[in-house]
């Protein structure tokens, strides 16, 4: 080769590295898209528990879902804390998250207006933070909400509280009495095979059968392929 050739050959080697390089950054930065994509579409389920605490339910809902290495969504009803502050404590010991319900669960008074909704909120969240230390940052509207939902959702979010519906129900509440067998084909079948399952639950007293449906409940939808996910 020429002398006069060599820079040039020299240039050309270090533009086919180059090449080379970019090339498989561009491959690279394609498979994480791919990756974060199958994430997104992975199966996930948020199991939620509203009305709690109570004593035995939400005891024996604590004990399941440590032995199955399962966390969930608590959303408490304030006025039913005193006695049972230990029960709450455990519920974040666990590494659960607990969310406001209500501090009274009485819709007259709830929804009387804005401020009425607001002043139950803050009642609720202040007995959270005061027995266990934790701000909570999500919020749960006892009974679904009102017309208003949508307007208040937006005041709501303004104070750094993400609110938290429902796509699928055990019929615990709707039905009541209804066995723990019902409960767990009443839970699979309003999943639908969604991707994306948040499903209500109650822990407050008298759902001793939720209590009783959870194991299979979670074999079911562990069977299935889903992540248990909390918010
Ligand atoms: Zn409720």
């Amino acid at each position: 080769m020429q002398k006069k050739y060599v820079p040039l050959v020299v240039f050309l080697a270090a533009l086919l590295v180059l090449a080379a390089h970019l090339g498989a950054r561009a491959a690279l930065s394609a498979s994480t898209f791919a990756l974060a994509q199958e994430r997104d579409e992975e199966k996930r389920i948020y199991l939620t528990f509203d009305d709690g605490p109570s004593t035995v339910v939400t005891g024996r809902i604590l004990d399941t879902l440590a032995q199955e290495g399962v966390k969930a969504t608590f959303f408490i009803v304030s006025d039913r804390v005193p006695g049972r502050e230990e029960t709450l404590r455990r519920i974040v010991r666990e590494g659960h998250t607990v969310g406001i319900h209500s501090a009274t669960h009485v819709y007259s008074q709830i929804y009387a207006s804005d401020e009425a909704l607001l002043a139950d909120i803050e009642r609720c969240a202040a007995c959270i933070s005061r027995v266990t230390g934790v701000t909570p940052r999500v919020y749960r509207f006892p009974g679904g909400g009102t017309a208003e939902r949508e307007r208040q959702s937006a005041l709501l979010a303004k104070r750094g509280l993400r609110v938290v519906r429902w796509n699928a129900v055990c019929g615990d509440e709707e039905t009541p009495g209804a066995p723990a067998q019902a409960l767990v084909e009443e839970s699979i079948r309003t999943a639908g095979g969604r991707r994306t399952v948040v499903l209500l639950l109650h822990d407050s007293a008298p759902h001793r059968a939720t209590a009783e449906a959870l194991p299979a409940i979670i074999a079911h939808f562990r069977a299935q392929g889903y992540d248990f996910c909390a918010y």
